[in-house]
């Protein structure tokens, strides 16, 4: 496996539709494993294929209950709308307001071939939305209603402020 380069903010690969993919290979599989692992290695809930310059329509998501692989998802249904703070690998220094969908219905291929469905709500939903604009080309700082800069962890500051406790 093989940590990929997450592409950012402003490269124009990133504002591109993804082409569905056609054939579930081996090279598709190993994809979808070096994006998860490029994704668990910058910490992040979710990776579109267009984030490390593959415009094909494959994501993975974990919101910490496990790691879903997703070829050619499709949202068939939106119930309901929240505000949630969103942030992105592709947007490291940022963080803004976005409304979603608060659940989703979502079909997708998985890596065996098999048409499924899902049925999410809460993180899953929102992470659900997030990666499948980016395989139309949309960041979420197209359509979040106010964006800030994160908050920079600073080690020795916190540490700092620790001792001084
Ligand atoms: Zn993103």
């Amino acid at each position: 496996m093989a940590k990929l380069k997450i592409l950012t903010a402003g490269d124009p690969l990133l504002k591109k539709k993804s082409e569905k993919v056609q054939r579930i290979d081996k090279k598709t599989v190993r994809l979808l494993k070096d994006m998860a692992e490029t994704m668990y290695a910058a910490e992040g809930v979710g990776l579109a294929a267009p984030q490390i310059g593959i415009l094909k329509r494959l994501v993975v998501i974990d919101v910490g209950d496990g790691l879903w692989e997703l070829i050619n998802p499709e949202i068939v249904k939106k119930e309901g709308s929240v505000m949630s703070c969103e942030g992105c690998l592709s947007v490291p220094d940022y963080e803004g307001e976005v409304e979603r969908a608060e659940t989703v219905d979502c079909v997708f291929t998985d890596t065996r071939g098999r048409r499924l469905a899902v049925s999410a709500q809460g993180l899953l939903a929102i992470a659900l939305q997030h990666e499948l604009d980016h395989l139309d080309g949309v960041l979420f700082i197209d359509k979040a209603q106010s964006i800030m800069p994160k908050p920079k962890k600073d080690p020795l500051a916190e540490l700092a402020q620790e001792k001084k406790q």
